[in-house]
């Protein structure tokens, strides 16, 4: 019997990702080899918008499970598939729709701002949604509101409240990745490499944040990189986003701000789990339809905020 040439794994997925119609989108955070099979690699906010207006028939979302079900909710059509569904995101884990319902109680003419890293249900019960790259523009466009809830980063919250020097009501979560960066590792790191730039995530400490040249979303980053003058870069964020950074840029040094901002939900896919998921059609998204209802109303006002051809930036960019 004669041997037939076997395919590497990277055919395999394109293969069935052509015969299905399905596109791979992958978070800034993924494994390198799962970037570099994706079809778009991004930051939530740009990967949101992939997902509604992607003609594609299936989305298979390589990040955590608020993206997918993100991507599920704006296009409920679409058969939306995680590779691993235990990929999860410990700060969305730490907000519920019965604990952010009871916090409105307490403030019942406050409007509520989520940060997309919220469960499906904490998104029905939310004004506008936000992410990183847009969370100082949304609070911005909320100037008359006299109270505002902020959930559930408090460090995000807290740089916006210093950004635009107004208080919001605060929920008391973080991500354990960014928190694991301390200002002493961007000290020493400064101190190594005394020419470089400090750019750091919003989700960071407020006293990392303090020391960094620049404070953005991971697409903003990229961006941002692209264009400044520094050969060296110091970066405060998840340590997956150093692969695309160093392909971008191939003649510019990166260093981490902490080897242990690593965020287990994200390194979860893999390169098997996406041609099983594939193979399967396993790993479906579904978001209940009357939460999905409610849920889509916070997150469309978040996309309509952006003016057409202009992106929304944080406002040191
Ligand atoms: P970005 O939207 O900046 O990619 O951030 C998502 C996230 O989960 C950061 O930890
Ligand atoms: Fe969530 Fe932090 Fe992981 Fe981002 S890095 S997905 S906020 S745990």
């Amino acid at each position: 019997m004669q041997n037939r040439p076997q395919l590497s794994l990277f055919e395999r997925i394109r293969q069935l990702k052509a015969k299905q119609k399905a596109i791979i989108l992958a978070h800034n955070y993924q494994l390198p080899e799962v970037q570099d099979i994706a079809d778009y690699i991004g930051d939530s906010l740009g990967l949101s918008r992939i997902a509604s207006s992607t003609p594609a028939e299936v989305i298979v979302f390589c990040g955590v499970r608020f993206m997918a079900e993100t991507a599920s909710i704006l296009c409920p059509d679409k058969l939306v598939l995680m590779p691993d569904m235990d990929a999860g995101c410990p700060m969305a884990d730490m907000i519920t729709a019965t604990g952010l319902r009871a916090l409105k109680k307490e403030h019942p003419g406050a409007s509520v701002v989520s940060y997309v890293n919220t469960p499906a249900e904490v998104k029905a019960e939310t004004d506008i949604c936000c992410t990183s790259a847009n969370a100082v523009e949304i609070i911005k466009s909320l100037a008359d509101r006299e109270e505002i809830i902020f959930v559930p980063d408090k460090y995000l919250g807290s740089y916006v409240c210093a950004k635009l020097k107004r208080n919001l009501i605060l929920w008391d979560g973080y991500c354990p990745a960014h928190i694991r960066i301390l200002s002493e590792d961007i000290i020493r790191q400064k101190k190594m490499h005394p020419k470089a730039e400090v750019v750091v995530h919003p989700e960071c400490l407020p006293e990392v944040v303090n020391l960094a040249d620049a404070v953005l979303s991971t697409e903003g980053m990229f961006r941002h990189i692209k264009a400044s003058q520094a050969a060296e870069v110091i970066v405060g964020t998840e340590i997956g986003i150093l692969h695309r950074l160093k392909k971008e840029n191939p003649q510019k040094e990166f260093f981490p701000a902490s080897q242990l901002a690593v965020c287990p939900g994200m390194k979860l896919t893999s390169l098997e789990k996406i041609l099983w998921c594939l193979e399967d059609r396993k790993g479906e998204i579904n978001v209940p339809q009357e939460i999905r209802a409610k849920a889509i109303k916070s997150i469309d006002r978040m996309l309509d905020l952006k003016p057409p051809g202009k992106d929304i930036l944080p406002t040191d960019e």
